[in-house]
């Protein structure tokens, strides 16, 4: 029970500090200290180590990769049907003519 309430209390002071969000490893919140090395991964993004920033390196190309097939999926389903509507009234419009 404790370690519960314990945890709510992380959690409050994980999104109170999340501004500075800098201070600590993107991936595992572990604090970053001025000593040791930031490893950053597009620009902003801080991790404590090779490790935490190759995994979210492959978890982003991991969502991307079905980002881009869902994407695809949705457009060319939405062109097909764009694309039948307009033979339709075209050959209606054949056919009246
Ligand atoms: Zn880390």
């Amino acid at each position: 029970m404790s370690s519960a309430a314990a945890l709510n209390y992380a959690g409050c002071e994980d999104n109170h500090y999340q501004p500075h969000f800098l201070d600590s490893c993107f991936l595992c919140r572990r604090p970053l200290g001025h000593n040791s090395d930031i490893f950053m991964y597009r620009g902003n993004t801080p991790f404590c180590s090779q490790e935490c920033r190759q995994e979210q390196i492959e978890t982003d190309e991991a969502n991307e990769k079905r980002w881009k097939i869902s994407s695809s999926k949705r457009s060319n389903h939405s062109t097909t049907k764009e694309n039948n509507t307009k033979k339709v009234v075209r050959t209606g419009t054949v056919a009246v003519a």
